[in-house]
């Protein structure tokens, strides 16, 4: 007798053995009757699920966030209402590197909240960084193959990245943040989370408002240059799982800081530079943070795979008082989150309990992959159609959100024309002190080493425009690292363009 939970099938029928095969005899020959061996094996087969194509190796853990500040002139939304509390779930992530990548790689990091509202789930989808790479989502897929493997070599190309780089001059911003000490944090706690993008706010008045969301590390941000991280990987590729888990699990709970910025739709008319354009910032001098509450991480996964590999985050999820804005980019992702999710983890992906609203759901969607409801998501069986006389779910007017005002002629227009895309890494670049500027100009050293002198030189000619000491100081670091001499033939070609 043993008070241990008996083995079963995934039938729930006893396991009698788990030790030998049914065999003809001691000495082999399988029954195929062993279904329990084929069920074992086959489940073996189905461990994996697509690995995300961006940001695939992620952290995660589970908190709360508390709201002390008052923006209820700003939002109707509950959970940013004075005094709310709610539950929620972070992912950080690399956004180049696979699966098995090492964690101490010097990249972006992604900053993924679920937040688990009574309205239903909202999601901010952002990363570790205000800024992006690209502002048109036609250069997204792009982008990212370079960030990837050479579709012959099957290895990762310097030369690809900065050809990309150097011919799309609203890169700068973000390559300037990425080779900079902020692009290597020593783990989740000690970087800002950013969620990039502008969003929106509404209040009950039907007035809206634009929006920015930050949070800032309560740990103090710290950071590894290269040499450190490389010291770093060769013990362990898990440094930062290593770290969020190991904090937790001690009990020792990171916190952030969350601000918004918000600018009115006026406001939005008045700025130099497009508010929407996600490779720029909002100045602090121009729209002060506004302090609104704590996020803090308290708890583990209990399932690795189940709670973070699972998780879906999407910007599509607003709920009532947030809502979205003309950001491209933004705009873009609202589909490509949800399609990723819809791809990998099948149609009825939010029926996981990781993705599962923690509010009543209702809807008239039907069948498919991972549907767990038994065919009643509209909470009546008679009800699977709208509308109908049989008291199915209704629609809530109070959700809807204010108009969007949209102006001008549809087209295709060229993002790059009259877009200054170097004020604002001039103004980075100046809060620089000298020591974080020699170990900007050796990390992209670094970073460009085996590049072609004629993508060099272009990607100086970005620097230059910026500040004459960028260029320079990325020049000396290029000699020294690997005895790079001014390839003149180009740098007169790339002052011709
Ligand atoms: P401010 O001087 O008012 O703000 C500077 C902000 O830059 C700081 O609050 C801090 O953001 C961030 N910052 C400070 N030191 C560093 C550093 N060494 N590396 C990276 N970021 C740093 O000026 P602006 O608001 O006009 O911004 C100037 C530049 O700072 C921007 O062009 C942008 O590149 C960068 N920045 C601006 C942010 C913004 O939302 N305005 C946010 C982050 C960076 P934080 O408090 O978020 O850590």
């Amino acid at each position: 007798m043993t008070d241990r939970p008996t083995l079963t099938t995934t039938a729930g029928a006893p396991v009698p053995d788990n030790q030998n095969s049914i065999t003809a005899g001691p000495r082999g020959g399988l029954m195929i009757q062993d279904y329990q061996l084929i069920e074992k094996l086959a489940h073996q087969n189905r461990e994996r699920i697509p690995e995300r194509v961006v940001h695939a190796k992620g952290w995660g853990a589970f908190g709360t966030l508390t709201i002390t500040g008052d923006i209820s002139r700003y939002t109707k939304a509950k959970c940013l209402q004075p005094g709310a509390s709610t539950p929620m779930l972070a992912r950080f992530s690399t956004v180049a590197g696979e699966l098995g990548a090492a964690d101490h790689e010097r990249d972006v990091r992604g900053f993924a909240l679920k937040f688990y509202t009574e309205d239903g789930n909202w999601d901010l989808v952002g990363n570790n960084t205000p800024v992006f790479f690209v502002r048109d989502p036609y250069k997204f897929p792009d982008f990212i193959h370079t960030q990837k493997r050479h579709p012959k070599t099957n290895m990762r190309s310097s030369t690809a990245m900065w050809d990309f780089w150097s011919l799309s001059p609203e890169s700068l911003h973000q390559v300037t943040i990425l080779m900079s000490d902020r692009g290597l944090p020593i783990d989740p706690m000690h970087m800002n989370g950013y969620g990039s993008h502008t969003y929106s706010l509404w209040n009950g008045n039907g007035e809206r408002f634009w929006v920015k969301f930050h949070f800032k590390t309560q740990q103090g941000h710290k950071h590894y240059v290269n040499q450190e991280a490389e010291t770093i990987i060769g013990r362990t590729r898990e440094g930062y799982q290593e770290a969020l888990f190991g904090t937790i699990e001690n009990g020792q709970f990171p916190t952030w800081k969350v601000q918004v910025q918000v600018m009115t739709e006026a406001q939005a008319q008045q700025t130099s530079y497009n508010p929407f354009d996600l490779t720029k910032v909002w100045p602090h001098s121009e729209f002060p943070p506004i302090d609104i509450g704590t996020m803090e991480l308290n708890r583990n996964a209990e399932n690795y795979f189940a709670e973070i590999e699972q998780a879906a985050f999407s910007p599509s999820n607003i709920v009532p008082g947030i809502s979205h804005s003309p950001d491209k980019m933004l705009q873009a992702r609202i589909f490509s989150y949800a399609d990723a999710h819809r791809y990998r983890l099948g149609t009825h992906y939010e029926q996981i309990p990781v993705n599962k609203p923690k509010c009543p759901v209702h809807h008239y969607n039907r069948d498919g992959q991972m549907n767990t409801y038994g065919g009643i998501l509209s909470g009546n069986p008679d009800a699977y159609y709208e509308p109908n006389s049989v008291n199915g779910p209704v629609e809530e007017p109070s959700a809807k959100e204010p108009p969007l005002k949209i102006e001008g002629e549809m087209g295709r227009f060229n993002h790059r024309d009259g877009n200054d895309d170097y004020g604002q890494v001039r103004a980075l670049f100046n809060l620089f002190d000298a020591g974080e500027k020699s170990r900007l100009f050796s990390n992209i050293a670094a970073a460009m080493g085996g590049v072609p002198g004629h993508i060099v030189e272009r990607q100086l000619a970005h620097f230059k425009l910026v500040h004459p000491d960028y260029e320079a100081g990325v020049r000396t670091a290029l000699k020294s690292a690997h005895g790079y001499e001014a390839d003149t033939i180009s740098a007169k070609a790339t002052a011709a363009e």
